[in-house]
């Protein structure tokens, strides 16, 4: 075949083959330029899946008849004019070749009318063709209608699915952009039903809950954090609402929804040990930064985008929610429904609960009392920090010396040594006073919710142990019932961690270094991850042949041995190179540790150490679930004890 230029039409719908993927396309690129042109309102009709009809009318600045041709041109739009505005895109739309791909295959209906005019005017395109600009009478804004999807590429058509799959997919796009613009009253219909009204809002949250109710509204966690002109905000859920995908991570730059693998990364390592395996952490994400940081550019919807730098945003949301998960509650709460089941079930566990009772409370007052609690909270850490706590680390640890292989439970003494340097235990320390009324805007004043007395307590827990396993406990909310391998297995582990977060991991030097036999290709793994052992405090040299030498040993697994130690982790190493990066093969390595050194299951509490354990609980940071998912403790509510006693 010779080369030909191809003509404007096939050139159109090739655009269109990458842009226009089914109705939902559709509607997310009309909303797009509804929002670019500054509505109030937008109002989304469908009929059957959007290939019958999809409208967007809205209420935002209107097309001069004059640019009505233009307007449905390829390459024409009004967003950028030269290449360097590409750099500082402020709207969602710029490339000009939306609209002139949906009218290429489809019928295409544009009315518009600007806020000077009495008229509007009107173009209609059908499979590319446009007719003449006709006056006609509408409101201020545009409307647009399209109609027969595909009706001229019926291969595109064949591969849409069912109505309700593509209506699915439209009320998702739908739901993008409602969240993204919250102040928009939007609505949407299917079939002349109404799905959604959402009045316009200034409160994100309250446009969360519209979309998805207020079930997970109330169980949302607020976050936020500013680095350099970075600024991330927004709302994760409890672990306790989690989803077998990763569909609810809505992540939205400058007022554009996108995906980006690498921040969902961080998003799942920051709720690394709070979920089950499978379950994914849901999020409503917001991210403001100059444009000039981004290149928009790099993807035909724009789904995904560049960062100049995604290594430090990756750690900016990452350590954004580690620090906030440490200064919130984060007990699994049993309710009625799961009592009753659990019942049922003799042999069943309740579960951490779906469906919390709707707080009351209003949102905005409980966000305000959760930051004082949160900075009342963090001055509290603050004095657990690395640098008091290094001298107290060795406070009551062994003299250096070969530790004894199995030797017996030190839970007291590591418990006391932890707890040294804390001049006044939190759960001591009464809470300041009753929570005083909040002057609007009434940052700075001190007080305390209930929340509070549930992640710190007001006084020590008493607790009583069942099976050699279990701790029943007394909380100022209910009962408490912990897992004691679990929750000692998340405190060391989360020692552990922050030790090593800020390289204050106490070492001790063995006088006898202990040599460890292993395979070459154990040898091998050892030796390269020398530098990441040390970190965890476990000291290796070579020695030669397929011998390696322990020479010093972290101080809190005094009751392990280092040959042990060595043999569980060896595993891991070799299987190291699989993990996506090396932070993953260190929270691997310190589970294991953890999981480890943690008493068990079967292994009888002295009082003391139980009390050691209890106290712990308060100085933890997230004390709800042990590294590998399961729960750490369920909380009946009194309430619901005397629900289940017939009492109210
Ligand atoms: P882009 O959004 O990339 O500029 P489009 O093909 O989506 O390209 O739209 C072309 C142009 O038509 C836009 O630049 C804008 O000027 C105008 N336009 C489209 N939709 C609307 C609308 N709902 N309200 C006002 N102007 C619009
Ligand atoms: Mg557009």
């Amino acid at each position: 075949m010779p080369i030909r230029r191809l003509s404007q039409s096939l050139i159109n719908k090739i655009a269109a083959g990458e842009v226009i993927e089914r109705p939902a396309s559709v509607v997310k690129e009309l909303m797009e330029n509804s929002v670019d042109a500054g509505a109030t309102r937008i109002d989304v009709s469908i009929e059957a899946g959007g290939v019958e009809l999809i409208r967007v009318a809205d209420s935002g600045s209107g097309i001069a008849p004059e640019e009505l041709p233009l307007a449905v041109a390829a390459h024409a739009t009004s967003k950028i004019a030269e290449a360097d505005d590409l750099f500082r895109v402020g709207t969602l739309g710029f490339r000009g070749e939306a609209l002139a791909s949906i009218a290429e295959v489809s019928r295409l209906l544009l009315r518009s009318r600007t806020a000077d005019r009495q008229d509007g005017a009107e173009i209609e395109v059908v499979g590319g063709q446009a007719s003449d600009v006709a006056p006609c009478g509408c409101p201020v804004g545009t409307t647009i209608e399209v109609r027969n999807l595909f009706y001229n590429t019926p291969v595109r058509r064949k591969f849409l699915r069912s109505t309700q799959t593509e209506f699915g997919h439209v009320s998702e796009a739908f739901s993008r952009i409602a969240l993204a613009n919250p102040q928009i009253h939007a609505t949407l219909r299917h079939n002349g039903r109404s799905v959604f009204d959402l009045a316009g809002s200034q409160s994100w949250l309250e446009r969360i809950a519209l979309v998805f109710g207020r079930d997970l509204a109330d169980n949302l966690i607020a976050v936020e954090s500013s680095d350099g002109a970075v600024r991330l905000f927004g709302y994760v859920a409890q672990p306790t609402h989690s989803r077998s995908n990763n569909h609810m991570q809505y992540l939205f730059l400058n007022g554009r929804s996108i995906r980006d693998r690498s921040l969902q990364h961080a998003l799942g390592e920051a709720y690394r040990g709070l979920l089950m395996t499978g379950r994914w952490p849901i999020a409503f994400l917001w991210l403001d930064m100059p444009p000039e940081q981004i290149d928009v550019n790099v993807h035909p919807t724009k789904m995904e985008v560049r960062f100049q730098d995604s290594s430090r945003l990756y750690s900016q949301l990452l350590s954004t929610l580690r620090a906030k998960f440490l200064t919130t509650d984060l007990t699994a709460r049993v309710d009625s429904a799961q009592m009753d089941s659990a019942r049922l079930a003799s042999a069943g566990t309740p579960s951490a609960s779906e469906n919390d009772p709707a707080s009351a409370h209003d949102d905005r007052h409980t966000d305000r009392l959760r930051q004082q609690v949160v900075d009342w909270a963090k001055g509290k850490l603050a004095s657990f920090g690395p640098r008091s706590g290094e001298a107290a680390w060795s406070t009551g640890s062994r003299p250096a010396g070969p530790p004894a292989a199995h030797q017996s439970l030190e839970l007291t003494q590591l418990s006391r040594s932890w707890t040294s340097d804390a001049a006044e235990p939190v759960d001591e320390e009464p809470l300041p006073g009753p929570i005083p009324e909040l002057p609007p805007g009434g940052a700075g004043v001190p007080g305390a919710p209930g929340d509070a007395t549930q992640a710190f307590g007001t006084r020590a827990l008493k607790a009583l142990q069942v099976h050699d396993r279990y701790l029943v406990a007394e909380s100022a909310e209910g009962m408490l019932v912990i897992d004691q391998h679990a929750l000692h297995e998340r405190i060391l582990y989360e020692h552990l961690r922050e030790r090593i977060l800020a390289g204050a991991v106490e070492a001790q030097n063995l006088l006898v270094p202990e040599p460890v036999d292993l395979a070459p290709a154990e040898t091998a793994a050892v030796l390269e991850h020398r530098a990441l052992l040390g970190q965890l405090g476990l000291k290796i040299e070579p020695f030669g042949g397929d011998t390696v030498l322990v020479t010093g040993y972290p101080a809190m697994l005094s009751n392990l041995s280092p040959v042990e130690v060595l043999h569980a982790l060896v595993g891991q190493l070799m299987s190291g190179a699989k993990l996506p990066d090396r932070r993953d093969l260190l929270d691997e390595l310190l589970h294991t540790i953890a999981c480890k050194a943690a008493i068990k299951a079967g292994d009888r509490l002295a009082p003391e150490e139980i009390a050691s354990l209890l106290a712990q609980r308060h100085l933890i940071g997230d004390p709800h679930h042990c590294p590998h998912g399961r729960p750490t403790a369920l909380l009946f509510s009194r309430e619901e004890l005397d629900k289940q006693f017939k009492r109210i």
